[in-house]
């Protein structure tokens, strides 16, 4: 073996990929996101491959059986332009039946490397998620950076645990961002907030949770608007009006076109310490002329009915069209803790979705007047009250229309938000110090 190079793993796929099978890659993808890049590489039958790490300098080889190279193994390297982690993709025939894809890094990383099978619209997939040595969470970077201007806030900086406090190399990476970190959005009016009071002095804290992203692009309109794009549209314009009310901040779970797992979206809103917890979606349904905005929350014991059994099963399937690797899975799961009782929560939660629902009334019609209760995985925070909201019918085309439109997706935020405070002046949050108590 060459001095310096280490073989990780190597992945027999399939041993009928004989020697110039002429596999076409379909697609190379690169989801650069807050805390991870993912770079995808799709086709119609299953590729055989090594995967090297390289030190010095630090680079990532795959190595490619039966593949040619064409436009879109090409394409990758104009893709990683400003990528944190990779500089440079280089592709070429390395053997007559190899192609080596060589990523040159930035530095140090860790790679994990894993394949998926064919799901929904995609073919075979070969994933390879590039993690910085030590995790940075913007996220978190960003929510502190605004709560040490609260001095009540500030005082409790000094008592969180360890990972949580604000340290050099969150700031770096967030300042390497900015454009993903400060997003414009018009500032919403603020009457009807000015009004409200929270009894705790402290900041209230609201996970948003745009629905999908990267890998896994949701339900697709007729007119070919997907999902996630409107999700992430209709969440930053929430976080814009929560940011503008001086007691609340809005929290983006995901600020960019990347894929979360399932499970790290409830770690990200227990680590952000959020009060609530909002997902947003878009509903879609074989009949175009399905419409309305509906609003769920987690059930324990089964769904409230046949459909939002059936839509529960549909979102928590996104784990299996964005790509989990199965292997690191544990590393969120510990930090997920379930052990509370969720039945405290979940009242809670059908609570804040009929004050959300109420709302979304005023603006749309209602899929079903009351809040529906089905297992979302996406639910699943013992003590953070959570609802999911599918803002409207991606797959009623007039419906399409209104999710693209920059003034409804306003609208509906505003409602979302109308009915988040509608629900805080009936259930002030705790303060913190109880809620510390609690875990
Ligand atoms: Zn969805």
């Amino acid at each position: 073996m060459l001095a310096g190079i280490r073989i990780v793993f190597v992945f027999l796929l399939v041993a009928a990929a004989s020697a110039h099978a002429g596999i076409v890659i379909t697609s190379a993808r690169v989801w650069p996101a807050a805390d991870y890049t993912r770079v995808t590489l799709e086709s119609a039958s299953p590729v055989k491959y090594q995967f090297l790490e390289v030190k010095n300098p630090d680079r990532l080889v795959i190595d490619l059986e039966g593949v040619d190279v064409n436009a879109a193994l090409e394409g990758l390297a104009a893709k990683v332009a400003n990528d944190p982690y990779i500089k440079l993709v280089r592709v070429a025939r390395n053997k007559p039946d190899v192609v080596r894809v060589v990523l040159d890094l930035k530095g140090e990383v860790k790679p994990q490397m894993f394949t998926l099978p064919p799901y929904g619209e995609y073919g075979y997939r070969l994933v390879l998620d590039i993690y910085p040595l030590q995790p940075a969470d913007p996220l978190m970077a960003l929510l502190e950076k605004k709560e040490v201007a609260v001095p009540d806030v500030a005082k409790e900086q000094a008592a969180k645990p360890p990972e949580l406090a604000l340290d050099t190399t969150l700031e770096s990476s967030a300042s390497e961002k900015p454009a993903e970190l400060a997003k414009p959005a018009e500032k919403p009016a603020r009457t009807e907030m000015r009004t409200w009071k929270p009894e705790v002095s402290r900041l209230i804290i609201i996970a948003i949770d745009a629905g999908h992203g990267g890998e896994d692009p949701g339900a697709h309109g007729k007119n070919g608007t997907n999902e996630k794009d409107v999700t992430l549209a209709i969440a930053r314009r929430l976080k814009a009006q929560v940011d503008a009310d001086p007691n609340m901040r809005g929290v983006l779970i995901r600020d960019g076109d990347y894929f979360i797992p399932l499970n790290v979206l409830v770690a990200k809103a227990r680590n952000v310490k959020a009060d609530l917890f909002v997902s947003i979606h878009a509903d879609a349904f074989v009949k175009p002329d399905a419409r309305g905005s509906s609003v769920f929350a987690l059930s324990e014991r089964g769904a409230t009915s046949a459909a939002a059994r059936w839509l529960a099963k549909k979102e928590n399937e996104a784990d299996l069209i964005g790509g989990v690797n199965i292997d690191v899975k544990d590393v969120y799961l510990t930090r997920t803790l379930l052990a509370l009782s969720q039945t405290a929560t979940i009242s809670d939660s059908l609570k804040l979705g009929k004050a959300v629902l109420g709302e979304l009334g005023g603006i749309n019609q209602l899929h079903k007047g009351s809040v529906e209760q089905a297992g979302f995985a996406v639910l699943k925070s013992p003590d953070i009250p959570s609802i999911l909201v599918e803002t409207a019918f991606i797959s009623n085309p007039k419906e399409e229309q209104k999710l693209t439109d920059v003034a409804y997706q306003d609208k509906m935020a505003a409602a979302i938000f109308g009915g988040i405070k509608r629900y805080f002046v009936k259930n002030p949050p705790l303060a913190r110090s109880r809620m510390a108590s609690a875990k």
